[in-house]
């Protein structure tokens, strides 16, 4: 290859290079910290090349096979039995690995653009009619991409996305435009968390009515906006109370030490703010956000 040729496949490698970057800036979900949607935002390069993304994917699949014999997937065959079915944001910095539980055959997971159930009906409808599960966890997360996105001019992303992000409208109309970005986000994002578990509630009723299923909200903070510590998975709804003391007292949670409801249960609401008094089935007096 003489010299010429080498600077042209260099050229040609950098325009590829930047069209890829390109795409990527329109089709990729979640903006930096402060970045606008709509418009082909700037975002970090990706850590790793496409090949080495596929290097990654089969390395690591074949070390789960051998970490795993025969007899590990034997149940599989019979079928599923997971407890717990969560609708999560697609979010790459959103995982079950936060749950701290193993979740395979345990976790129903559904995930999409702001976490939205209205989004997913069939597959909720499946995980929680036809699967054993018996709570259904709606969770939010910090800095959640598609909320911002959704606070802001969308109209020239994709149909598909647009598709997505518009029914965060109804959530966000209780969202006065005061106060700063970053806070009406952070209480954006727990609106959406309740407006998913309402919607749930009309979908379940009967379910949750004989309590063989329970609803929760959560935002999943790695921000530290509750004061819970970073990475705490808040729980701010559940079967629709909102009220931090009502819902540490709830009926659904019967039995979980105090002290745990203590530290996980939160609410961005200025007039449901924890009261420990409260907390210990006092009767709570604060109104309902
Ligand atoms: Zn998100």
């Amino acid at each position: 290859m003489n010299k010429t040729k080498v600077w042209k496949v260099v050229t040609m490698g950098f325009v590829c290079a930047a069209f890829l970057a390109t795409s990527q800036a329109v089709y990729c979900e979640e903006s930096g910290h402060g970045g606008g949607h709509g418009g082909g935002a700037a975002h970090a390069a990706p850590a790793k090349s496409p090949t080495d993304t596929v290097k990654m994917v089969i390395k690591g699949n074949n070390e789960f096979v051998a970490q795993h014999n025969a007899q590990y997937f034997e149940p599989f065959q019979k079928g599923q039995t997971p407890s717990l079915i969560v609708v999560g944001c697609a979010d790459s910095r959103v995982h079950t690995n936060l749950l701290g539980v193993d979740p395979t055959n345990n976790v129903f997971m559904i995930r999409n653009i702001g976490n939205q159930l209205v989004n997913a009906e069939g597959s909720v409808n499946y995980g929680v009619l036809h699967l054993p599960n018996n709570v259904l966890l709606i969770m939010g997360h910090s800095s959640c991409g598609a909320i911002q996105a959704a606070m802001g001019d969308y109209s020239k992303e994709t149909e598909g996305i647009k598709a997505e992000l518009v029914p965060l409208a109804e959530p966000l109309k209780v969202d006065t435009g005061e106060g700063s970005f970053e806070a009406r986000w952070a209480q954006n994002i727990e609106r959406n968390v309740d407006y998913q578990v309402a919607y749930a509630l009309k979908l379940y009723a009967g379910k949750i009515k004989d309590n063989s299923l329970v609803v929760l909200g959560a935002v999943y903070d790695f921000n530290n906006t509750y004061g819970k510590g970073r990475g705490s998975l808040v729980i701010t709804n559940v079967n629709g109370e909102t009220n931090p003391n009502k819902v540490m007292s709830h009926p659904a949670l019967k039995g979980i030490p105090v002290n745990d409801l203590v530290a996980k249960v939160g609410s961005l609401a200025p007039d449901t703010a924890y009261d420990p008094a409260l907390a210990h089935g006092e009767t709570p007096c604060s109104t309902h956000h």
